[in-house]
């Protein structure tokens, strides 16, 4: 996966140009400054991080002649150095079942991300239920099905249109019965009726706390590399609708370079859990700062 996000062209490459090893130093002024803070604009990384990056690189070394390596090198460091605190794997309890929420628009990669999830604590060793709470959507439901036999972790469902919270407080209840470590929930994410959506949320919370009054322990919201700067406004709206704990951001296989998760580090230091770097089963991958910044500069 760091490879795979390493082949992606970067950012300073349309300041720098190719045969940067070559290139002559430049020297760190003004209009350098200027120039880098407009390439991580550009990036999805928002105007206050990008100047706060440009800032703290900038501090102490203005006027000074560098070598194209050695600004990539600095900018990564800094960048690095904003999502290192956020950089944590799901942390995971004692308590069982431990229930995870899994949040997020239609389209994010709830579904596959949770199939993924499955797969992973099931080769650590972890006995893991997932609960198909989309229930108005007969294809997420359909989809989850697919993942859970791949996972090989038992999918419970309930029939379309049906209560997501009585299907939740079942799942509680088979997952406590079998002894299983994590409980993984996938809910609607249907955003065009957010009112809807949040007492649904919330009914799921409350049927849930009925049977662990420190449940969910983590509501995961899954985000789209690929809407950008929308990430931001997601994860405001979530955070109304519920107790974000936690990121999953995927599609990082694409073009799409995250520079939004710099932007939602900086602003909100919720922890990103995992990466999505492609479609099939393995394809999600810890977050690591360094990679992720190396990547993104390029
Ligand atoms: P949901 O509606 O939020 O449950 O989203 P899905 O899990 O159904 O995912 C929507 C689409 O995104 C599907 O076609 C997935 O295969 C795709 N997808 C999900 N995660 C990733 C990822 O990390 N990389 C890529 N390339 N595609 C992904």
């Amino acid at each position: 996966s760091a490879a795979s996000l390493a082949e992606k062209p970067g950012l300073l490459g349309r300041i720098f140009g190719r045969g940067e090893s070559s290139a002559p130093r430049r020297v760190l002024d003004d209009a350098m400054i200027e120039s880098l803070e407009e390439v991580l604009i550009q990036a999805d990384m928002g105007v206050e991080t990008a100047l706060r990056v440009t800032a703290n690189l900038a501090e102490g070394r203005m006027g000074r002649k560098l070598s194209v390596a050695e600004i990539k090198g600095l900018l990564a460091g800094e960048i690095a150095r904003i999502m290192e605190p956020v950089a944590r794997p799901l942390p995971l309890y004692a308590k069982k079942p431990q229930v995870v929420l899994v949040v997020g628009v239609n389209g994010s990669g709830k579904t596959t991300t949770i199939g993924k999830l499955a797969s992973q604590f099931r080769a650590a060793g972890k006995k893991v239920v997932i609960a198909a709470g989309d229930t108005f959507r007969a294809a997420a439901v359909e989809q989850l099905q697919v993942w859970g036999a791949r996972a090989g972790v038992p999918v419970m469902t309930a029939p379309e249109g049906s209560d997501p919270a009585s299907l939740a407080f079942d799942a509680m209840d088979r997952a406590e019965r079998e002894g299983a470590d994590l409980l993984l929930i996938d809910t609607a994410g249907r955003l065009q009726n957010r009112q809807d959506l949040m007492e649904e949320l919330a009914k799921i919370v409350r049927v849930i706390r009925k049977k662990d009054a420190s449940a969910p322990h983590n509501t995961l919201l899954v985000l789209d590399a690929t809407t950008g700067q929308n990430a931001l406004s997601q994860v405001d709206t979530f955070r109304k609708l519920a107790d974000v704990s936690g990121l999953v951001m995927t599609k990082l296989d694409g073009t799409a370079k995250g520079g939004v998760l710099v932007a939602l580090a900086d602003r909100f230091g919720l922890p990103i859990h995992a990466i999505g770097v492609g479609e099939q089963i393995d394809d999600l991958a810890p977050f690591d700062p360094q990679d992720f910044a190396c990547a993104l500069v390029g």
